[in-house]
């Protein structure tokens, strides 16, 4: 059941609408009730809503088709008050008057006549020239909608307005009325109350008409629409529009979502695999009931629409622009340089394209054929390809001269090497180069117990490769503690699960055996001081002892070589510079920043391409990581409109039969529907909650979003407030 109070400012409305709500409740019923004013000041039409209910109320917008109305001053009757009001429902009015001195529009409603006024005012209720007839009038409803006197009057002790209630009973004895015309109802029938009158839907709720009353030249804010940046936004590496392609999804928009991602990656089915998905960390659901799967959806994209076209200009005359290297920086340069319009010719010293994506990473966590499918997609855009060729320094000044550009992406080529005794020994070897071994040639054999020193990703890729290669044991060394290990905090689990030791707080000083491998000598760790990185700088200790096994690999790291450069080319911030001059040579991925994920190489490589073009004056955005403070923070998302919905889980080969052979693990998600979860922070859905909830009926659904007839506008903010995920803020006027 709906009530609809018509008053104005200084005579009570929205408390009359609260004693009623506050009666219902003691009745058992569940209430709502709110007040919907145009102007704070005395007079100003003001309108009040009460709902009953049986069940629990979830509808929060104003009552347009009340069941009964109650209307405060007389003056106010019009269209708009009686707009929406059921045939046979009470229309109770404060006057003194007779039936007949109201029109003939009012014989479809239960009429109630009382002078509340008069009544209030004998009763000394307000001031001497302003009275106040809520609690009065609240007393004649209560009769004419069956509300017991006592229950009324223990309503208004509770609420404290004992001193009332004697109007109230007058009121509720003194009340007139005339029943409806057409729909008469016997006497004695079944109070109002007893029926649970179905509510009005939210979704049914397009327009919220204003309430008549110019607010705008008052207000001092006004609210707009925005779009802010979502944390997934700021927090990816590659710059990617997360927000883009998972909100597209969530509408089941799955080419739009990929013309969304492949607008700025030529990779997502490498990345929907092995990003460490720092936009994860990022997400503002990750503090309400766990992150976003963004990773497993942007896979999903890349799997279930591997190859969307997009356009890219035909320009009269292309930059043509030399990139040292085919891993993920490289790619991206040659990516974004195509879509441009330009030509990109990759030179790369494998048989093939991948870098450290075809060499480093397993098939069970990244398979070949979708490396092989993102390089095929990328060829197809007319990128130029020069296999099987190593780069002297020479060359390199040969393609800076021959092309208008050359951008360097050889990643990190230099191992860390330990010289320690017995590092030579048969057994011992080069983590990155036993991958490499694996990933190209596969058939490499292992037995006994393995030891990976490192705790990066390539150790985690080294101790689970170990495994499919025969190792009966694996054991991962690490100088500092499990949480403070660089790897991907799943591929760690993923390793324990299969039966990876992990040995904390070691470091190797040594390998014995005679003329193969016996044993790694380990010392143990102590924690210093937290050095540059904040981690705490590993003490190596006198303590060692002995950890037998036949094969140790080493994964201590990698950097960038500069040693390939010319003499005279010095690399600062990104670009070449000979004697002082820039020259058209720009560095990227890990050879530029070391930052060592796939991710950020191909952030690198399209900002590396960016500048390229920007030097040639093209008109080109260069791709800038966004800043993260400006990200709209968890506390600007309201956790209350949302429901709770666990993560989806991604699908995951049986244990069992995981390291018997290089076959995926990760077997992805089984539907898009995990993108449903995003709040799409900072970004308008269109859910009208604005528009529900405006009390002034500002907000205007048009067909590309919303309009604010800001003439109306108090300044309010309950839009702004009320948004699930900041799509609106308040400017000051
Ligand atoms: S590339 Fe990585 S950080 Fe970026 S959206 Fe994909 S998983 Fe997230
Ligand atoms: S909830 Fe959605 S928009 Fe917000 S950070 Fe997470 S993925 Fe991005
Ligand atoms: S409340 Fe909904 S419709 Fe209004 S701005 Fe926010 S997201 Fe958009």
């Amino acid at each position: 059941m709906e009530i609809r109070l018509h008053g104005r400012g200084g005579q009570g409305g929205v408390t009359c609408a609260k004693i009623l709500a506050a009666a219902y409740a003691r009745l058992g019923r569940h209430v709502q009730t709110f007040g919907d004013y145009a102007g704070e000041r005395s007079g100003a039409p003001v309108r009040a809503y009460t709902r009953v209910d049986d069940q629990p109320i979830t509808n929060r917008n104003k009552v347009y088709r009340p069941d009964h109305v109650i209307v405060l001053d007389r003056h106010l009757l019009g269209r708009d008050v009686l707009d929406g009001l059921a045939s046979g429902g009470i229309l109770l009015i404060n006057s003194g008057e007779e039936f007949g001195a109201f029109d003939a529009g009012l014989e479809t409603y239960r009429v109630g006549l009382v002078d509340a006024t008069k009544i209030a005012r004998r009763h000394g209720i307000g001031t001497r020239s302003v009275v106040i007839v809520n609690t009065t009038i609240a007393g004649a409803f209560a009769k004419l909608d069956g509300i017991p006197l006592d229950v009324l009057e223990e309503t208004y002790r509770k609420l404290g307005f004992s001193g009332n209630f004697a109007a109230a009973r007058e009121a509720y004895e003194s009340v007139r009325e005339r029943p409806a015309r057409f729909e008469p109802r016997e006497r004695g029938a079944a109070p109002q109350t007893t029926r649970a009158a179905p509510v009005q839907a939210l979704d049914e709720h397009f327009e919220s008409p204003p309430t008549g009353l110019k607010t705008g030249a008052w207000s001092t804010q006004r609210p707009r629409y925005i779009e802010a940046l979502a944390p997934c936004n700021a927090w990816c590496p590659a710059g990617n529009d997360v927000v883009g392609f998972v909100q597209a999804l969530a509408r089941d928009d799955l080419d739009g979502a990929a013309r969304v991602l492949r607008s700025s990656t030529p990779l997502p089915g490498v990345c929907g695999r092995v990003c460490p998905a720092p936009c994860m960390e990022g997400c503002n659901r990750a503090e309400y009931d766990g992150a976003v799967d963004i990773r497993g959806l942007e896979r999903w994209i890349a799997d279930h629409n591997p190859a969307v076209a997009l356009d890219h200009p035909a320009l009269e005359t292309p930059l043509r622009v030399a990139i040292v290297g085919g891993g993920p920086a490289g790619l991206a340069a040659a990516y974004t340089l195509s879509a441009a319009g330009h030509t990109a010719v990759i030179f790369e010293r494998e048989r093939e394209l991948g870098g450290l994506l075809l060499t480093g990473i397993p098939n069970y966590r990244l398979p070949r054929q979708v490396l092989h499918r993102e390089v095929a997609s990328l060829l197809a855009r007319g990128v130029e390809v020069r296999c099987g060729e190593v780069l002297t320094a020479q060359r390199l000044r040969d393609l800076e001269r021959e092309y208008d550009a050359l951008i360097l992406a050889t990643g990190l080529q230099k191992v860390q090497s330990l010289v320690v005794e017995g590092s030579n020994l048969r057994g011992v070897e080069d983590g990155l180069g036993f991958l490499r071994r694996v990933n190209l040639h596969g058939a490499v054999r292992l037995h006994g117990h393995v030891v990976v020193l490192g705790g990066g990703n390539s150790a985690m890729d080294c101790a689970r490769a170990a495994l499919r290669c025969g190792a009966e044991r694996v054991t991962v060394a690490y100088r500092r503690t499990r949480a403070e290990m660089p790897a991907i905090p799943e591929e760690i689990e993923a390793a324990e699960l299969e039966g990876v030791r992990l040995l904390a707080l070691r470091a190797p000083v040594g390998f014995a055996g005679g003329e193969r491998l016996t044993a790694v000598r380990l010392a143990e760790v102590d924690l210093g001081e937290p050095d540059a990185t904040g981690r705490r700088r590993p003490i190596v200790s006198e303590r060692t002892s002995e950890l037998p096994c036949d094969f140790a690999l080493l994964a201590l790291g990698q950097s960038a070589d500069r040693a390939l450069l010319p003499a005279d080319w010095e690399l600062c911030d990104g670009h070449v510079r000979r004697e002082g001059q820039s020259l058209r040579v720009f560095a990227a991925g890990d050879f530029a920043t070391g930052d060592g994920t796939v991710a950020h190489a191909v952030g690198s490589g399209r900002r590396a391409a960016g500048r390229v073009m920007r030097a040639f004056d093209v008109d080109a955005r260069v791709f800038e990581r966004p800043q993260r403070e400006l990200a709209v923070a968890s506390s600007e998302i309201r956790f209350d409109h949302y429901e709770r919905a666990e993560r989806a889980l991604e699908r995951c080969a049986p244990l069992p039969t995981r390291t018997r052979g290089f076959d995926e693990v990760n077997l992805g998600l089984d539907s898009s529907r995990e993108a449903r979860r995003c709040f799409s922070c900072g970004h308008c859905t269109r859910c009208d909650t604005c528009l529900v909830y405006c009390p002034e009926g500002v907000v205007r659904r048009t067909d590309h979003g919303y309009e604010l007839d800001t003439t109306f506008c108090k300044g309010c903010g309950i839009c702004v407030h009320e948004c699930p995920r900041k799509g609106m803020e308040m400017t000051t006027l």
